[in-house]
């Protein structure tokens, strides 16, 4: 009897909500819902824009167009109506030309040269690694480090801010997911990048951009964006949050889709974490991608998504296996000295134990450490990765193994090829001796989870070996512009 009274008792309250709810609806109190449309360049002249240098803009065909002189636009609104937008989503097509850079502010002051807000950069061009955020960086917070849009070609920017939820999109590829933390640390550089409300902004550094269309669909006030999953624990992607504005390059150079792992995987735990992924395909005899065809196929498919897009040379047969054209088209290329043949030669893939048969522990170093000088010496890499490696058999006596000799002649070999050295999540080597060794020969860094699941784009072991080694930002590997692989120049 109580019970039925009770559900009687909750279908008056659910009544009665909705009623309150119809009569909110009717009586025009929508505000919950209110979104509107705003056209920010009228396609005649800058009015609604303060220019900060005159010499910057200049308006023809209905485009605003830079000069190579810099300067900055930032819009005010037509009728001097101090324009805050707080939620919206901002869209401009956008188009560079070679070694344009640029950006777009939002929540910005509205007035001029006070620092404010975030900004979203605008570079196109695989300009040698010396400014390596790309086009849909939310510079200096979640750098992109490969753009999906070319120079010479209109592309689509579009930006979404809901809530603590900033999204960004190049040609309606999403390149940025990040949520602001509620308890917010930053480095003194970017201190006042955070979300509050304000204006548009268009800085211009130089060397011609031009823009057209741009409009912003302001969105309620009171919007919460939908939680996003974390990956990290807060500590852990405040630590990443840090090195990125630190200026580190934090990008997983080794990641395969293996163990389920599929593109889409990849791509949110890159726009979300902020630790730039890649995706590479095991190339080489007895491996998914054996011919020169498949690795051509390879590429067509991933080419247009903002991840490096590597080559994993395996075995020692891969340099005959592909076209240099082919390989280059690749981010970068990477190997390791895991297969070989022994001195009676069997060939010998030393991860599986069942290939490996070492009676003398000793001369299976040399013949490895000779191996690795000649697949560095020879091969045409970028990247040296699984670089200390050792089977099971012997892996419990690495110290003894490694003697400062083996490691220098590594380091070496390395240093005179100019390869990198992936500092590998997944087997925690080479150790930090090794590391600091490389580091004092100028050898650049990489890191690398090379998974087999989901446990991808997890640095601890890196992240550990930035302190202990004292790696700066310059010791890290960028991936070559086209025309400088080592395939193609080497
Ligand atoms: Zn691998």
């Amino acid at each position: 009897m109580k019970k039925i009274r009770f559900n009687q008792c909750k279908i008056h309250l659910k009544a009665a909500i909705g009623l309150i709810a119809i009569i909110a609806m009717l009586t025009g109190c929508n505000y919950l819902n209110k979104e509107t449309e705003k056209v920010l360049f009228n396609g005649n002249d800058l009015s609604g824009w303060v220019e900060i240098n005159p010499a910057t803009f200049f308006v023809e065909q209905s485009t605003i167009n830079a000069t190579e002189i810099p300067g900055s636009l930032y819009y005010i609104g037509e009728d001097e109506d101090d324009p805050k937008f707080k939620n919206f989503e901002f869209s401009a097509e956008i188009k560079t030309t070679n070694g344009s850079v640029a950006s777009v502010g939002f929540h910005t002051s509205n007035t001029p040269g006070e620092e404010k807000g975030y900004l979203v950069q605008i570079l196109n061009t695989d300009n040698h690694g010396l400014n390596f955020r790309k086009t849909g960086s939310l510079l200096g917070i979640r750098d992109v480090y490969k753009s999906v849009a070319p120079d010479n070609e209109w592309f689509t920017l579009k930006i979404d801010v809901e809530g603590k939820r900033i999204k960004v999109f190049v040609n309606d590829i999403q390149t940025v997911d990040y949520t602001e933390p509620d308890e917010l640390f930053r480095e003194a550089q970017y201190a006042d990048r955070k979300l509050s409300s304000g204006t548009f902004a268009i800085h211009s550094l130089g060397s011609g951009i031009s823009i057209k269309n741009i409009r912003v669909k302001t969105l309620p006030d009171k919007l919460e964006a939908e939680p996003a999953t974390d990956y990290f624990t807060k500590e852990k992607q405040q630590m990443v949050n840090t090195l990125i504005e630190k200026g580190y390059p934090v990008i997983d150079y080794h990641i395969h889709m293996k163990g389920g792992v599929m593109l889409e995987d990849i791509l949110d735990k890159s726009r979300r974490t902020g630790i730039f992924c890649s995706v590479a395909p095991n190339c080489g005899v007895g491996f998914p991608v054996d011919t020169n065809e498949k690795l051509e196929n390879f590429y067509n498919e991933y080419k247009d998504v903002p991840i490096f897009l590597a080559m994993q040379a395996e075995g020692r047969e891969w340099v005959t296996t592909f076209e240099k054209e082919s390989i280059a088209k690749y981010d970068y290329v990477f190997t390791d000295a895991m297969t070989f043949s022994d001195r009676q030669g069997n060939r010998m893939q030393i991860w599986k134990d069942e290939q490996v048969n070492i009676t003398d522990p000793q001369d299976f170093m040399e013949l490895l450490v000779e191996t690795i000088e000649d697949v560095l010496d020879n091969e045409k890499i970028d990247i040296y990765v699984n670089a200390t490696f050792l089977p099971t058999v012997i892996a419990g006596e690495y110290n003894e193994l490694w003697t400062p000799e083996r490691m220098d002649r590594v380091v070496d070999a390395l240093a005179r090829n100019d390869i990198a050295l992936e500092i590998s999540a997944r087997y925690k080597i080479p150790g930090s001796a090794f590391i600091k060794k490389a580091k004092d020969q100028g050898v650049k860094f990489t890191f690398g989870t090379n998974n087999g699941d989901q446990d991808f784009a997890n640095l601890d072991y890196c992240l550990a070996m930035i302190d202990e080694c004292n790696l700066q930002p310059s010791d890290f590997f960028l991936p070559r512009a086209h025309g400088q692989k080592p395939v193609q120049v080497k």
